[in-house]
């Protein structure tokens, strides 16, 4: 028999109707249904990366790939609601354009190579260290006094909707450690 998938969703959209009609409660039916499509999953909370709002997901893993993902009706600020940016999030997990190592691209070249972690963080603090050191500002003149200011204006932190607090406080202390003042937002920018 050839059943299409809307021929599907019609027969079990009619099966919740009668279900409903030999009075069961809606809610039930589709909390029991929504069981059975996530049944031996294992279940994560994470954060929209798409916004500042911060909205909760409730996802569903099963055999290394997520195959449910919906508002955690828990969470303070969604109650359960995605807008359609976050509902649509599902699909980069399971992606295969997904990129997953650093990429590198070396002075000069067309192309990126793949690196590991370490060497992603080797290479970032050796720029940042020789940036820093290129660029310092011990001091600084108003007028006729001269003053200890140890800074340099030429880093700047970018955060993003998918940091969270313990994040944001960890990247404002390595801020100001570094010596700049300047700490962004994706979500102002
Ligand atoms: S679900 Fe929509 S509103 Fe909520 S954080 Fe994601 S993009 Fe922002």
């Amino acid at each position: 028999m050839d059943l299409s998938r809307r021929d599907l969703l019609k027969a079990v959209g009619g099966a919740g109707l009668a279900m409903t009609a030999l009075g069961l409660d809606a809610k039930e039916v589709k909390a029991a249904t929504a069981d059975f499509r996530i049944k031996g999953a294992q279940e994560y909370t994470s954060i929209c990366t798409f916004c500042s709002c911060g909205c909760s997901m409730l996802c569903h893993v099963k055999d290394g790939k997520l195959i449910n993902l919906e508002g955690d009706p828990d969470h303070i600020i969604n109650e359960g609601a995605l807008c359609s940016k976050g509902a649509s999030m599902g699909v980069i997990p399971n992606s295969d354009q997904r990129v997953k190592t650093p990429l590198y691209r070396a002075p000069g070249s067309k192309k990126w190579q793949p690196i590991t972690w370490d060497e992603a963080l080797d290479k970032v603090a050796a720029k940042i260290k020789q940036t820093r050191d290129d660029n310092w500002i011990a001091t600084e003149k108003d007028g006729d006094k001269e003053y200890r200011v140890n800074r340099t204006d030429a880093i700047s932190f970018l955060g993003g909707a998918q940091n969270h607090n313990e994040e944001c406080y960890l990247m404002t202390k390595m801020s100001r450690m570094i010596g700049t003042d300047f700490v962004e937002h994706q979500a102002r920018v």
